[in-house]
């Protein structure tokens, strides 16, 4: 039992709800999305058939399918508790302004309070953006309090961190009960205005259209409503510079220099200027002395390596805790010397720790050559966790982090097409510089869906549903390896003269 729980036996309440008569509605939702940009939230509303359904929504949704998922547990725990009875899920708070709330828990409290209790998919209480849940906690105190209760205590319920799993999921283990109490109340004379400027934003029916602060913001900051608001920009422009932010692009901005052809180089930095040479020559930019830097340090074989993993608010395994990357599936593709590929896959059929994988690994990368990977960060990571997790394989994994190159940074300095658009993803790259390879049409075409993929098949039943994600989920990481030996043939070839 929760230790703060101070009454044996409760009376099942149920919520007043206010009939809602302004024209313009406030859910907690739309006001965290208020909170990261207005405009979006103005355009969404006033406009949603211009509005695209984008990052943000993605990042809500899936945020809120976790936190059913967590919900469930936090279900299990409360029946054991003495007062269950006055405890509630999902009760809807709304006020005549057009404040809407859906508290994930409530507790009725003898003395006619309630207890409101925020549940969470994250490992910690977060109080910053994109998400201030200390905000999300606040908007429902103060929808709560104008629908007429009395709110008492708030809490943000989390995963516990340091919880592993071991068997059954242990509700009582996997869940941390945060007291914010002070912190929220602390907040609510600032939410309080900050939801009368959403309120009034919302209420016009019009507002300035033609530009957007994230101007002044490296693209990483924009979302998908940036080309509406400044329809003016370039396709190629000023923002498909890396890390280009602060003075110098406001003064761009402020200058009206928005196109990469009113930039001259020595205003950029060596890692911005091959994506202003790309588009000034209207060709490839190609530094063919750095692409040799980079095969003159390689040793052959190659082992162009990828895994998928799997990422999940509640651990699938014994072993493993909450939101920790869990590799299921890895391919390899082996180019030799003479130019012979030969490729090895793994694929996990349930979940498991990855030992049987890094068996499979072991097998088949030899004690020498460059292990290729696209965004090394990732691959070696996973590499170090699992040499954690396995002592015995450690000096493997370990050797296999020192041996590993990223083919990546070759497209950073070496080779710049501007249709990349400034991203080294190898999902831009791939359809540039190998066209014939793609994964447009595929079933399972990016490393989401792959962990979507992944899921579904190790809970299907039917032999038939299960064999062909299965057979989707290897297509897929097949390709990612075979596009890394097809990319670095064509660099290679640009060496060679080809
Ligand atoms: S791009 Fe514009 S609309 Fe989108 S978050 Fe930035 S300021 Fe808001």
């Amino acid at each position: 039992m929760a230790p703060w729980f101070g009454q044996s036996s409760m009376v099942v309440y149920s919520l007043c709800t206010w009939s809602l008569e302004g024209s313009d509605m406030l859910s907690k939702t739309d006001f965290i999305q208020y909170l990261n940009c207005p405009k979006s939230l103005w355009l969404k509303q006033h406009k949603p058939d211009v509005y695209p359904e984008g990052e943000f929504s993605d990042f809500a949704q899936k945020l809120a399918a976790e936190g059913y998922q967590v919900e469930g547990y936090v279900r299990q725990l409360v029946k054991e508790w003495p007062d269950a009875a006055s405890c509630s899920f999902q009760d809807v708070f709304e006020t005549n302004e057009g404040l809407h709330a859906r508290a994930d828990m409530l507790r009725e409290n003898e003395d006619g309070t309630i207890d409101i209790f925020e549940i969470k998919s994250s490992t910690s209480v977060k109080d910053g953006k994109p998400h201030n849940q200390l905000k999300d906690a606040a908007f429902q105190t103060i929808a709560a309090t104008r629908a007429g209760r009395d709110v008492r205590n708030i809490f943000i319920v989390h995963l516990n961190k340091d919880y592993v799993r071991d068997g059954e999921i242990d509700p009582g283990g996997l869940l941390t009960f945060a007291d914010e109490t002070i912190r929220v109340k602390g907040l609510l004379d600032e939410t309080e205005r900050e939801i009368a400027e959403a309120l009034s934003l919302l209420g016009e029916a019009a507002i300035d259209e033609s530009s957007c602060t994230c101007l002044n913001l490296s693209r990483l900051h924009h979302c998908d409503s940036f080309d509406y608001f400044n329809p003016g920009i370039p396709e190629y422009s000023i923002y498909s510079l890396p890390r280009l932010f602060g003075r110098k692009l406001e003064n761009f901005v402020a200058e009206g220099r928005f196109g990469l052809d009113q930039i001259e180089l020595d205003e950029v930095s060596r890692l911005q200027q091959p994506i202003v040479r790309a588009h000034n020559i209207e060709n490839p930019y190609v530094d063919l002395a750095d692409i040799e830097n980079f095969i003159g340090a390689l040793a052959y074989p190659l082992y162009f390596l990828d895994y998928e993993t799997y990422l999940s608010a509640i651990p699938v395994v014994d072993g493993t805790g909450p939101q920790q990357q869990l590799p299921f599936q890895f391919s390899l593709h082996v180019l030799h010397e003479d130019g012979r590929v030969d490729h090895v896959e793994y694929l996990a059929d349930r979940p498991e720790l990855p030992r049987p994988l890094v068996e499979a690994l072991e097998g088949a990368v030899g004690a020498n050559g460059s292990v290729v990977t696209w965004n090394k960060t990732f691959e070696n990571a996973r590499n170090n966790e699992m040499g954690q997790a396995f002592p015995d394989k450690r000096d493997f994994l370990l050797g296999l982090v020192d041996r590993t190159v990223d083919l990546m940074d070759v497209f950073k300095t070496g080779y710049v097409d501007i249709r990349f658009n400034g991203s080294t993803s190898i999902k831009k790259v791939l359809p540039v510089v190998v066209p014939e390879l793609s994964y447009e049409g595929m079933e399972i075409g990016d490393g989401t869906a792959a962990m979507d993929g992944w899921n579904k098949m190790i809970n299907e039943t039917d032999p038939q549903k299960q064999a062909r994600l299965r057979q989707a989920l290897l297509e897929y990481c097949k390709l990612d390896t075979l596009a890394m030996v097809r990319i670095f043939q064509f660099v290679e070839g640009l060496v060679r003269g080809g």
